[in-house]
């Protein structure tokens, strides 16, 4: 995978002396850096995780996107001259927990950062699961999916060792319809799951994984139950089955897709040893909501202008952190982006109004 599409092969990078610091070492910081390198600017990455790649690495299966080409291409930016500095959680006065922190060794205040760098370019992405906000939720053996997803492949990559993995039963509810709920459903198979059920409020049409991917799941005899919503969580301390209600679709909502509406007096209830909750991903700043002098909206992402440019002189932002939860293509290029204005900025100077 390529991130540093500005450089020809054989051209003479010409070093300027400006800095610029990237948070997030996934394809939205790599495209970013890959931009700035090849532009003669100096680049430290900081990422949290002890290896660069964000999603790519630690969130997706390695049949979707290959970890070799992902490191070939992280690989190529270290040539170019991109330093990255791992084990390190950028935080500001109050920390955001999230997942993917059990590797931080260092902490580095973002506004060391803003002091120390010409522009900063925050490129977090989204590392926290939605809940799926129903009675039951917190019982033992519910899981969230990126957790869920993150330890097996954390400890299959080695750094985490093979307790960390989520214990998974015979029977597995995976609800959402999107690439996480697809992964979380193979991975539940391959964790030894018997039957595993796919649970969506909407039918095969909706899903945002996509007919494929739902149709890959029905060839691996993963059930996938359309037009059903879950209801609540049945268990004393560990799950026992989840109550559902069945659904129809009604006219478009804000999304644009049909609304889901359920059916009155249509409960009922599956057994289970296991629900994992794949509803979407929270986008994760690395401050709170008024920290900083920069503003985050009321989807949790940072708040940007066309120039990539937050509420706070200097600092930029970029990828699933600033558009909510995407896809890697376009987070490379929205990266990408946000590196020339980055440029600009250097070169010409200026800011937004806030
Ligand atoms: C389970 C799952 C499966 C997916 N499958 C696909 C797929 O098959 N195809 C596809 O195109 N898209 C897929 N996506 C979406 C895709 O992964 C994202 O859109 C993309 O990775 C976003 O890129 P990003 O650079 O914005 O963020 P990320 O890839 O999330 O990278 C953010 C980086 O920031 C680091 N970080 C976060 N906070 C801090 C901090 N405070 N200090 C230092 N570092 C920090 C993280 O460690 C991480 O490395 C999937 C998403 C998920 C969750």
């Amino acid at each position: 995978m390529k991130f540093a599409l500005k450089c020809s092969p054989g051209q003479k990078i010409e070093k300027r002396s400006e800095k610029v610091a990237i948070i997030g070492a996934g394809p939205a910081g790599l495209g970013a850096a890959g931009y700035l390198i090849c532009r003669g600017f100096q680049v430290d990455v900081y990422d949290k995780l002890p290896e660069p790649g964000g999603l790519m690495i630690f969130g997706i299966p390695d049949y979707r996107v290959p970890k070799k080409n992902v490191r070939n291409g992280i690989k190529e930016l270290i040539e170019l001259g991109v330093n990255f500095i791992l084990r390190t959680k950028v935080v500001a006065d109050e920390e955001v927990h999230a997942d993917g922190d059990d590797f931080t060794e260092n902490k580095v205040h973002l506004e060391n950062l803003i002091n120390n760098y010409n522009a900063v370019l925050i490129a977090t992405g989204t590392w926290k699961s939605r809940n799926l906000g129903v009675p039951g939720e917190n019982l033992k053996g519910v899981y969230l999916a990126l957790d869920y997803l993150y330890r097996i492949y954390t400890s299959e990559l080695g750094y985490l060792p093979k307790s960390v993995i989520y214990s998974t039963g015979n029977k597995v509810a995976v609800i959402g319809a999107g690439l996480t709920a697809v992964d979380a459903a193979i991975e539940a198979q391959r964790q030894g799951a018997r039957e595993v059920y796919v649970l969506y409020r909407r039918t095969i049409n909706e899903a945002p994984a996509g007919k494929m991917e739902i149709q890959g799941l029905l060839k691996r005899g993963i059930k996938f139950v359309e037009l059903v919503g879950i209801t609540e969580v049945l268990g004393k301390d560990y799950v026992e089955a989840v109550k559902l209600i069945k659904m129809r679709l009604g006219k478009p909502d804000k999304s644009g897709r049909p609304a889901p509406e359920p059916v009155p007096g249509s409960e009922y209830v599956m057994e289970m040893d296991n629900v994992i909750a794949a509803v979407g991903e929270i986008p994760t700043p690395p401050f709170k909501d008024g920290c900083c002098g920069i503003k985050i909206t009321p989807h949790n992402t940072i708040d940007i202008d066309q120039k990539h440019r937050t509420t706070r002189k200097g600092v930029f932002a970029a990828g699933d952190v600033a558009t909510g939860p995407s896809l890697i293509g376009k987070a490379l290029k929205n990266g990408i982006d946000a590196a020339t204005a980055v440029e600009e900025y250097i070169i010409k100077g200026g800011w937004r109004e806030v």
